[in-house]
């Protein structure tokens, strides 16, 4: 191939990548197994903080999310406390989220790079990477070779197994079940509601879906309640006889998602770097994987050029240094976000004692100012 840097994966992170890296006139290709009308409609997320909508902003991917996007300031928690609200754009460093659905993020993207003379290979699956010849090895039996391959292929892709790392695997043992309703939402804001059933969430997408998450034990099927059963304990848990009835319709996607992080360290092999999900899965609990993904794509994207333009190395060799710490630091806030959004069921002592601690963790960000903004600037930030 004629490509320098050969992308591993059409999601967030591989066009975020190939858009910059085709600005600074670097020439790269992009494989990509599925087909472009199937990452085109693949719904997944949907809140980007504030450094991902400058990220695009700077690199001029931003048109669709400026004119279609919404903007997000508050979110609400729900218990038997009662409720309260967080205004966010008024705590911390006074950012918000921006709405986008990630579908249309990623055809916005691959519009782009396509505009900016980049070449996709969609239907073509990845077998196997190659970080010493910086060579892809396609399910054909072919063989693509460049200088150097960036992973973005995803927690299931292939990229990861040929960076000989330390894996840090954390299973937190709870699971969501991820729902997309064909209705408005039943709010502005984003709810966490916290029950003695379990958690469940509500998220805002566009005028007529919003996504709904219930805590389901691990292994739960996804067809296992009829829309009417998921209402009926999205009411319960959401306290709607209190606070207000949902907006019902149809569910459009059910899917049930672990909630589980890793981390590889490092995130680089040869000539390969990884970035996104598939250097490091994060669970959904705050909202920051695509995040994580773009902020990578950027360092990668910045390090690479300053390689192939400057001759520089220096910026690609620090690039696992670079990233890791923000890895791990969405990592702790997702983490305390978990235990702040979901207790242990049962009446033994130790599940009594942690969700009393749960409680506690509760009524301090509802009361402390200084609780807030530090909850602000992570929620956000990345
Ligand atoms: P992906 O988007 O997974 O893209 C990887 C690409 O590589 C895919 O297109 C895949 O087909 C391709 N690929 C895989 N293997 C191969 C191969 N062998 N050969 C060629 N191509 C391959 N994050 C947020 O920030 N905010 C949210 O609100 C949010 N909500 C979410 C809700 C749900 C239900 C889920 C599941 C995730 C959510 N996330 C959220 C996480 C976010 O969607 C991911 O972190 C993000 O998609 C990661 O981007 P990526 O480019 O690294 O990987």
């Amino acid at each position: 191939s004629s490509a320098d840097v050969l992308i591993c994966g059409a999601g967030p992170a591989g066009l975020v990548l190939g858009n910059i890296l085709r600005a600074e006139g670097i020439r790269c290709l992009i494989v990509e197994r599925q087909s472009r009308a199937h990452v085109e409609s693949r719904t997944r997320a949907g809140f980007l903080a504030a450094n991902s909508v400058r990220i695009l902003s700077e690199n001029g991917l931003a048109e669709g999310l400026h004119t279609n996007g919404q903007h997000h300031d508050t979110c609400v928690f729900r218990g038997d406390h009662g409720e309260f609200e967080l205004k966010y754009s008024g705590l911390g460093r006074g950012e918000i989220h921006t709405v986008y659905p990630q579908q249309d993020l990623v055809r916005d993207l691959i519009a782009e790079f396509l505009n900016r003379g980049g070449e996709i290979r969609f239907a073509t699956e990845v077998q196997e990477i190659d970080p010493h010849d910086a060579a892809l090895l396609l399910a054909d039996g072919s063989r693509l070779t460049g200088r150097f391959v960036a992973g973005c292929d995803g927690q299931r892709g292939v990229s990861r197994q040929a960076v000989p790392a330390q894996v840090y695997h954390w299973d937190h043992g709870i699971s969501w079940f991820a729902l997309l309703a064909q209705a408005p939402p039943s709010m502005a804001a984003v709810m966490y509601a916290i029950h003695p059933n379990g958690f469940a969430g509500h998220m805002a997408r566009t005028a007529t879906i919003t996504r709904y998450y219930l805590q389901v034990p691990p292994g739960f099927d996804p067809d296992a309640w009829s829309d009417k059963e998921i209402w009926d304990e999205l009411h319960v848990r959401m306290r709607a006889d209190q606070h207000g009835e949902l907006r019902t319709g149809p569910f459009v996607e059910r899917r049930v998602v672990d909630m589980t992080s890793h981390v590889m360290d490092p995130i680089q092999h040869g000539t390969l770097f990884l970035a996104g999900d598939a250097a490091s899965l994060i669970s959904p609990s705050a909202a920051k994987g695509a995040n994580l993904a773009l902020m990578a794509a950027e360092v990668l994207a910045r390090a690479l050029a300053t390689q192939i333009n400057l001759g520089d190395a220096q910026p690609l060799i620090r690039y696992s240094a670079e990233v890791l710490p923000r890895i791990w630091r969405a990592q702790e806030f997702s983490h305390w976000m978990i235990d702040l959004l979901h207790g242990p069921f049962g009446n033994d002592s130790d599940s009594v004692f942690l969700r009393s601690l749960q409680r506690a963790r509760l009524e301090s960000l509802r009361d402390s100012r200084a609780h807030q903004d530090f909850f602000a600037e992570n929620y956000i930030g990345v």
